[in-house]
């Protein structure tokens, strides 16, 4: 295993860190839910341990609440926490007062049955539910967790768009931030520019999402297959992804949330063998091809620009267009139809469009904005359109 150091916290991580969001139930079947194998989960925790990952991230919220507890267990089979790496995350949509905080930390140290946590992080960070938190006082609060040696180092992970990123960067003296980062990726949420930002100040970077949830390694359309294919064999979609990202001199960890022994012995084979800067100019050209054969298959060539908004109707343009692409590259994942549901409210879909035109008037790519829009609208809603 190779290790880095996290920014300015100093710490020497393993480049491989384990994300503890997914295991398997008693059916050998992959669940983010909280009826998991646990026996499974510690014996694959102590094999990481065993191959030299000393980073383990957790959350609040992961595995239906459990995977802070199975984190605990694990703690106490090993035996000894030393040179071991724990991060948690707090809750922030939970957090309704400024008692909130303290309440929820509790209810973490209890779970992990520890009284210090190593990387403490504000969970999922976006723009709003920032300026939220800072008005409940959450910034005092994680300065008082740090000065009463309950944690090591603040962090916060990050969903949002990319002009969300610098400004909560540059709000507070992090030690560290977690970003989604992979080949399709590459310019979403952070992207490549928020990455050398964050590390650029001197923070830790943590990158989640490397495989996106396995969608870039399994099922893949024929022509990523055959983009891959000139990658050639030495790696599989997996390896390459994960050489990717770690050859970024930015990154400190990248979290795989392995859930098989097969997995772990793969990626921890690459995180053992891929320094910064060493992907040869003909690997790069290969990832190049394949985040060319994924862009091809959007369904529509929105930049987000914005420059259609606001809709006179409410309709949110280009996040319709943003997941829409995602259920064109990624065809047999369920998740871009629950983001649709789940992330824009019913007034701002696309079935909402009451087809006045001004969109296309103002879009510079000249996009048919309609008609994608119903397009968009029957994928994403299985047919129904609505
Ligand atoms: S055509 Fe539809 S999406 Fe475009 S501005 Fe009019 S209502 Fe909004
Ligand atoms: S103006 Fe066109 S390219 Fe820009 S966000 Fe709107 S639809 Fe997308």
């Amino acid at each position: 295993m190779l290790y880095r150091t996290m920014g300015r916290t100093g710490v020497s991580v393993s480049a491989l860190g384990f994300g503890c969001m997914r295991f398997l139930n008693r059916r050998g079947r992959p669940t983010w839910g909280p009826r998991f194998d646990t026996g499974a989960a510690i014996s694959l925790l102590m094999a990481a341990r065993d191959a030299g990952v000393n980073y383990f991230d957790t959350a609040y919220n992961y595995m239906g609440g459990k995977s802070e507890s199975v984190v605990g267990e694990f703690l106490r089979a090993a035996g000894s926490r030393k040179g071991l790496h724990i991060a948690t995350k707090l809750p922030v949509w939970l957090a309704r007062r400024r008692t909130s905080f303290e309440r929820l930390f509790s209810v973490q140290l209890s779970r992990l049955g520890v009284e210090h946590v190593d990387f403490y992080l504000l969970h999922a960070l976006n723009e709003s539910s920032f300026a939220r938190v800072c008005d409940l006082g959450v910034l005092e609060f994680l300065d008082s967790l740090k000065k009463d040696g309950r944690i090591s180092f603040a962090g916060f992970s990050f969903h949002d768009k990319p002009a969300a990123f610098a400004p909560i960067v540059d709000a507070y003296g992090w030690d560290f931030c977690q970003i989604q980062y992979n080949i399709v990726d590459e310019n979403e949420q952070a992207g490549r520019t928020g990455l050398e930002y964050a590390a650029g100040k001197g923070l830790g970077v943590v990158v989640m999402e490397p495989l996106r949830g396995g969608d870039l390694t399994g099922g893949l359309p024929e022509s990523v297959e055959t983009a891959w294919k000139r990658a050639g064999r030495a790696r599989s979609a997996a390896g390459w992804c994960l050489s990717w990202v770690l050859d970024q001199p930015g990154v400190s960890t990248v979290l795989s949330g392995m859930n098989t022994r097969v997995q772990l012995d793969e990626n921890a084979g690459v995180a053992s063998a891929v320094l910064p800067g060493t992907l040869t100019a003909s690997a790069l050209k290969a990832v190049g091809g394949v985040q060319r054969a994924y862009r091809s298959l959007h369904g529509v060539g929105c930049t987000k620009c914005g420059y259609c908004m606001p809709c006179p109707a409410g309709v949110s343009i280009p996040r319709i267009f943003m997941i829409y692409n995602e259920a064109c590259m990624f065809p047999g994942s369920g998740i871009p139809g629950m983001d649709y549901n789940s992330s824009l409210k019913p007034e701002a879909r696309a079935d909402r469009c009451t087809g006045c035109g001004l969109c296309e008037s103002r879009c510079p790519q000249r996009l048919p904005v309609r008609e994608k829009l119903r397009e968009a609208s029957r994928i994403l809603t299985g047919g129904s359109g609505n």
